[in-house]
């Protein structure tokens, strides 16, 4: 037995020295955002965390510089909820980072929102995370053997350890931690005098540089810069480490980068659509071509497109245009739905979807409706979009089509999904998903058509699709599955 597969079992059967596997799994989605340089860093640094509230809902926090210490602040909940005016204030100094975390699965605790805040021999330094380490758990190992403590479940500690059981200056232990942590890595690091990004040398999370006003703002997209008025200048480069002080902006590359392999879910879900990602690409632009190709692959005859709000919306109107049949929002999404609300009872049917979204009854009565959607996980949300727009709707016909190929793989890189048996892709084929979620007709997209759609398409990972895992043997993918 491996020694990986070793320290699985371990962990299985003790979860307590590593609880990361059962109490909270080692992945999650998150965005990030630092700024350098300005008199209400944390101020710019909260809203750069509301504009990217979509990346993690389940906690936030923010750490300031007043170029002596290093202040923090983060709690669990929504970037509104936890920074109050008292609060802000008590983050005084012009460098700041930011974090958003979503967890899906598992626990939340406040013991892994971020960033994460430590002083060691050289003084003080707090890191934000967005991604997945894959060999979280072969470092925490060795790191635990000579002595180290964890703190949280959070892969992101395990950098933090390696930076300060590191030797010499801090870019020195920044590069050396670079070297060791290998998966995903979109990260912002900051001293008490200076900001430091670095990205994977593979790029899978977007991580993008602004201006603002003189100073330097760095965020996991930018739809973050759009909301305090700074221009984008440039991605990180996958394996770069920037590092932003008084002497301006410098450029290391200390790990060489790999053949890219860009997150390709960015575009269908997770990143907004007024935001460019991976070299200023529109997520929306690529999100309505999406919906044009779909339609090109898959047509029907349909009176109404309609999409599952939100992130539907472009590929449905990317659909519309592609085949001519009208666009309307035939479903309405209350936005103001919180995690908490009263248990539904069981005599109120598909209550978890409906409080969510209603058919607007005289769009969809009588008429064959097609429905387009960005992505099926489970299959249990369209199975009840479906039943409510041909109960309540009305619909004589629903039709659905996805704007991605069937998810057959979890994602190891960041992005929060079931376990492989979980993904109803991966056990079963379109007919039956067709049939489980009783639509007249399901079409997903293919991974040739998704790519034909995006510049550079050999840069992407596909590996959700397609099983195509960058940078893990099939060993290395056996032992994620198993921990995942
Ligand atoms: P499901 O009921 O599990 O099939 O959920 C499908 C819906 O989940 C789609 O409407 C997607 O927009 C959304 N979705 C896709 N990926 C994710 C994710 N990683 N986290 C949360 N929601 C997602």
């Amino acid at each position: 037995m491996s020694k990986i597969k070793r320290l699985i079992q371990k962990t299985k059967k003790d979860p307590l020295p590593y609880l990361s596997l059962d109490d909270d799994r080692f992945h999650d989605e998150c965005g990030v955002c630092g700024v350098f340089n300005h008199p209400e860093a944390a101020n710019l640094t909260y809203l750069g965390l509301h504009a990217l509230q979509h990346r993690g809902q389940e906690g936030a926090g923010i750490c300031s510089s007043d170029r002596k210490q290093i202040f923090v602040e983060k709690s669990m909940g929504l970037v509104t909820d936890i920074f109050s005016e008292k609060r802000l204030k008590r983050l005084p100094g012009d460098i700041a980072i930011g974090h958003n975390r979503y967890s899906t699965a598992g626990t939340s605790s406040l013991k892994n929102v971020q960033p994460i805040m430590v002083n060691f021999s050289l003084g003080s330094f707090a890191i934000a995370h967005n991604g997945n380490l894959i060999n979280a758990l072969e470092l925490k190992d060795e790191l635990e053997a000579r002595g180290a403590i964890f703190q949280s479940s959070s892969d992101s500690e395990v950098i933090v350890h390696l930076i300060a059981k590191s030797s010499g200056g801090l870019y020195e232990r920044i590069v050396d931690t670079m070297k060791r942590i290998s998966g995903a890595f979109s990260i912002l690091l900051m001293s008490e005098n200076e900001l430091i990004a670095m990205r994977d040398p593979y790029g899978f999370r977007p991580l993008s540089i602004g201006m603002h006003d003189g100073a330097y703002v760095v965020a996991s997209e930018t739809c973050a810069f759009d909301l305090i008025e700074a221009e984008y200048i440039r991605d990180v480069e996958p394996g770069e480490m920037v590092i932003i002080n008084k002497d301006g902006l410098k450029s290391i590359k200390p790990v060489p980068s790999r053949k890219q392999a860009f997150c390709i879910f960015e575009y269908i879900y997770f990143a907004r659509p007024d935001s460019y990602i991976y070299g200023n690409i529109n997520v929306d632009a690529v999100r309505k071509e999406f919906g044009r190709q779909l339609a090109r692959e898959n047509p029907v005859d349909a009176d109404i497109v309609i999409p599952v709000p939100d992130s539907g919306v472009p590929a449905a109107l990317g659909y519309a245009k592609e085949s001519g049949i009208p666009f309307d929002f035939g479903l309405i999404r209350n936005h103001y739905v919180g995690r908490t609300f009263i248990e539904p009872r069981k005599s109120i049917r598909h209550f978890g979807v409906k409080i969510k979204l209603n058919p607007v009854r005289q769009l969809l009565k009588g008429k064959r409706v097609l429905v387009v959607d960005d992505s099926i996980v489970r299959g249990t949300t369209s199975k009840k979009i479906i039943k409510m727009i041909r109960e309540v709707g009305g619909a004589k016909e629903v039709h659905l089509r996805i704007s991605s190929p069937p998810t057959i793989g979890p994602c190891f890189y960041g992005i929060d999904t079931p376990t492989r048996n979980e993904l109803i892709a991966s056990t079963h084929n379109v007919e039956e998903i067709r049939k489980y979620i009783t639509a007249d007709s399901l079409k997903y997209m293919n991974v040739q058509g998704l790519l034909k759609v995006i510049p550079d398409p050999e840069k992407y990972c596909t590996a959700c699709f397609d099983d195509n895992y960058p940078l893990l043997t099939p060993e290395d993918k056996e032992v994620q599955i198993e921990m995942f």
